[in-house]
């Protein structure tokens, strides 16, 4: 039998932690669509509720399909508690109100995800926590953002879409010093690619909807960290609050996650591959990946990451023009705005995810018309590359 305090690589985590067989022995995880339990006697029931004895008593708290997917990913990532949640807004709600207060001060990466903006600057603004907005990779800044009541510094590295890489292990030591927690969103690179916790972060954010899942079926997520803060904190927001995840959706996400390590290394191959060529295409002014010299943490993120990931963009000369002929031109390429598929993905951020920001806030962050952004899926490499030469060489 699979003993799930084993030591075991990745690989085999992936496949095979947090599976508890039923009594039936079924070999694939099985899915239990039960909203409720069932207790043997009223004496149960009240030991269960009065939480002196351990079992599930509603689905909004525990559901035995969830759980093998928390148990699972917790393994993956090196965590002691993991929280699955609807979706991955909804881990980062999660955490904010298990976490923080009234009163308590955010500091977050400007290139963090639009609406993890929004939900910061809008909805936790009314509830009197106060976020400040710094770049990602200058350490000075988080330095001199911080107050007395810094509560979280909350970060996405590599940063989407410009694939910016931030020192997870020193801003872990800078949150520590000031008594605060270090929280990454680890969507873009999964636990195959970097492991947030065993850098001195201490929660981990999951979009289950990106490469979790990998095929573009369901939205999900989690957060991820110690027994205490995520175990019991951020649970305690979710079996109140009820932002859980279903279990359908776990069920796909556990099958995601038998084959992300293969999936990862594969979508790593065709990016390294489309970076390197379209740097040397005389249309492109800059690619941005981690894999290139000519990226500014290249070696931060050679050190850091397993993997250079699957999200690239470049500038094409032309501008906004130029960019939108090389979306229109594309016939294999999905025109979305998702990633994290094994179905590529062009996306032009200036006029869609980065549409709400105006051109100045564009400006500072470096994004410009001529930006396009790719989340390089599994198809063949050079069906990809022939689908985006055709409006590169149009443009020319
Ligand atoms: C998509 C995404 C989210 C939000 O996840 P949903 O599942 O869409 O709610 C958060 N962070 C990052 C980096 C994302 O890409």
């Amino acid at each position: 039998m699979f003993d799930n305090d084993g030591e075991w690589d990745m690989a085999t985590l992936a496949v095979r932690a947090g599976q508890v067989r039923s009594q039936e022995s079924e070999h694939g995880e099985a899915i239990f669509p039960t909203s409720s339990y069932v207790f043997a006697s009223a004496a149960e029931a009240a030991a269960r509720f009065a939480g002196e004895i351990p079992g599930n008593i509603y689905s909004r708290f525990t559901n035995p399909t969830v759980r093998t997917f928390e148990q699972r990913l917790a393994a993956m990532e090196g965590a002691e508690a993991c929280v699955a949640t609807a979706s991955g807004m909804a881990a980062i709600l999660a955490l904010c109100m298990g976490l923080l207060r009234s009163g308590d001060h955010l500091v977050a990466s400007r290139s963090i995800f639009g609406t993890t903006v929004i939900l910061f600057n809008k909805y936790l603004a009314r509830f009197g926590i106060e976020t400040s907005f710094v770049d990602l990779t200058d350490l000075s800044q988080w330095q001199a953002a911080l107050r007395p009541n810094t509560r979280l510094l909350f970060l996405e590295t590599p940063s989407n879409p410009l694939t910016e890489v931030a020192d997870i292990r020193q801003l872990a030591d800078l949150a520590h010093d000031q008594g605060a927690l270090l929280a990454v969103d680890n969507c873009l690179c999964t636990p195959v690619l970097q492991r947030p916790l065993a850098l001195g972060a201490d929660i981990i954010i999951h979009s289950a909807t990106k490469y979790l899942d990998g095929q573009g079926r369901c939205v999900g997520g989690a957060v991820l960290g110690d027994a205490k803060q995520v175990g019991e904190e951020v649970f305690g927001v979710l079996r109140t609050c009820g932002p859980s995840m279903s279990p359908f959706n776990a069920w796909v996400f556990l099958k995601g996650l038998e084959t992300l390590q293969v999936r990862m290394q594969a979508h790593c191959r065709n990016a390294d591959e489309l970076a390197r060529r379209l740097q040397d295409h005389p249309q492109v002014e800059r690619v941005y990946h981690p894999s290139l010299e000519s990226h500014p943490q290249h070696g931060l993120a050679q050190r850091q990451q397993a993997g250079s990931g699957g999200v690239l963009a470049f500038d094409i000369k032309g501008g906004r023009e130029a960019a939108w002929g090389v979306i229109d031109s594309t016939c294999l390429l999905s025109i979305t705005a998702n990633l994290g598929d094994v179905k590529s993905t062009i996306t032009h951020p200036a006029t869609t995810t980065h549409g709400r920001l105006s051109p100045e806030e564009r400006q500072q962050i470096g994004l410009g018309e001529g930006l396009l952004r790719l989340s390089v899926g599994l198809e063949s490499i050079e069906d990809i590359w022939n689908d985006l030469l055709r409006g590169l060489n149009r443009s020319a």
